[in-house]
């Protein structure tokens, strides 16, 4: 491409660019498997020496597009989409991670992020020890071992909503000689680019603002292509030294700035087979059409909404990055000036009991476990998806009794504000 296509341009029209008489719309490729004229020819892309498509566990034309639009919106070099957020985060890790290794992840994720890395990872030996992500560089440092292979953070955490350092934890991750992971999937990267700052792999659970719509859970990993595996080789044997399974190739050998991508789909998703469908990367592609339409006006009614709820005293507490006084404010606008995301989180005057009746009357805004999606919504974790716990293990968790979470969607601010205070009232 001769222009340097900006962000909108990219939503539009990065991934799928037809030739004389193809279809001007991402075509759904509905087919298991592809056609080839010799036995050789297949051979060859089953030895990796050839590219193209022959089983769609391994790669799918339309899922290919999507994830070269999601690389091009990221400045990576190449993605790999997958079927959730959950499968994103478990491949970026374990491509790099084996029984014995060990990494360091910041405790402000999600919990679902938070299960995988410290329960279901370790049942197959794998070690993670969780950080504060506002620790001294020090205190992060000395949470690194020998047989550490990453480290991991949110770029806006889900649904504490802290705002990672994103350069503070690339210098950590670099002095060690390990990549840094950053799950971008609140701020998309129309709002902030980990790339830039020092990041080497983000993930997303493309589930939430790239589809945009609520129609389909998805996931995806973008390759930087920045970090030096063979310089660390010591650490990386399984991109720097010979697959057995692929006849002794050695991923950064063969696939330089690929390697890990590579890796993650000739190797992982061979075995494992958590792909995306072709027909949920197309309704993510048009979801990713209009992403950079969608995020400043969920950013822009969060603004509103959050400084309604600021100024409300029926309202206890309010925890948005946008607002002055919030303890990220200065973070969010060093590295998302043009705003952060759409979700928000409160609480009211009077706890548990006075939330539970502030989401049964509300009107429009519905009560779903979901965010991130063009619809308002919102979720009381204690009485949803924490509601097994105590008040007291609710504290322990980072999860305030009255914590309401609130996703605005892209509808009138006026009208969800009117929706908040007759519910309020
Ligand atoms: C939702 C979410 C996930 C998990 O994604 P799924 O698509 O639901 O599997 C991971 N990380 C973050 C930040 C999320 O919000």
């Amino acid at each position: 491409m001769a222009i340097q296509f900006k962000p909108e341009t990219l939503c539009v029209q990065a991934g799928w660019t037809p030739k004389k008489g193809e279809p001007r719309v991402l075509p759904i490729y509905q087919s298991t498997t592809f056609k080839y004229e010799t036995s050789e020819q297949m051979a060859r892309l089953f030895d990796l020496e050839d590219s193209g498509y022959f089983y769609t566990r391994l790669q799918n034309p339309t899922n290919d597009a999507v994830a070269a639009k999601i690389a091009a919106l990221e400045g990576g070099v190449a993605a790999m989409l997958t079927s959730s957020g959950q499968a994103a985060n478990f491949y970026a890790i374990f491509n790099i991670c084996q029984a014995g290794d060990h990494f360091v992840c910041s405790s402000a994720i999600y919990g679902g992020t938070f299960n995988l890395f410290g329960v279901t990872m370790k049942k197959l030996g794998i070690e993670v020890t969780f950080v504060s992500p506002d620790a001294s560089e020090e205190e992060i440092s000395a949470a690194f071992r020998p047989n550490t292979k990453a480290l991991f953070g949110e770029t806006i955490s889900n649904p504490s909503l802290e705002v990672l350092d994103i350069e503070k934890f690339a210098r950590i991750a670099h002095s060690n000689g390990v990549p840094l992971i950053v799950d971008n999937t609140f701020p998309t990267p129309i709002n902030c680019r980990p790339f830039k700052w020092g990041a080497d792999i983000v993930v997303h659970s493309t589930t939430k603002y790239m589809d945009g719509h609520a129609t389909s859970v998805g996931g995806c990993i973008v390759d930087s292509g920045n970090f030096d595996w063979d310089a660390h080789a010591e650490k990386f044997p399984g991109l720097c030294t010979p697959d057995e399974s692929y006849h002794g190739l050695t991923y950064t050998k063969a696939f330089g700035k690929g390697a890990y991508i590579t890796k993650a789909t000739a190797q992982l998703m061979r075995d494992l087979g958590s792909i995306q469908s072709p027909q949920n990367s197309f309704l993510l592609n048009l979801g990713l059409e209009t992403l950079h339409l969608r995020m400043p006006q969920h950013c822009n009614n969060a603004q509103k909404v959050a400084e309604y709820l600021s100024k409300n005293d029926k309202v206890a507490w309010v925890n948005y990055c946008g607002l002055p006084d919030n303890k990220y404010y200065a973070l969010a606008q060093k590295y998302m000036p043009n705003g952060s995301c759409g979700v928000i989180s409160f609480g009211l005057k009077g706890g548990r009991d006075v939330s539970i009746k502030f989401m049964d009357s509300l009107e429009f805004i519905a009560i779903v476990t979901h965010v991130a999606d063009a619809r308002s919504c919102v979720l009381h974790p204690a009485s949803h998806t924490h509601r097994q716990l105590t008040d007291e293990q609710l504290m322990e968790a980072g999860v305030r009794p009255d914590l309401i979470r609130l996703s605005v969607g892209i509808e009138n601010a006026d009208d969800i504000i009117a929706d908040i205070e007759q519910a309020l009232g």
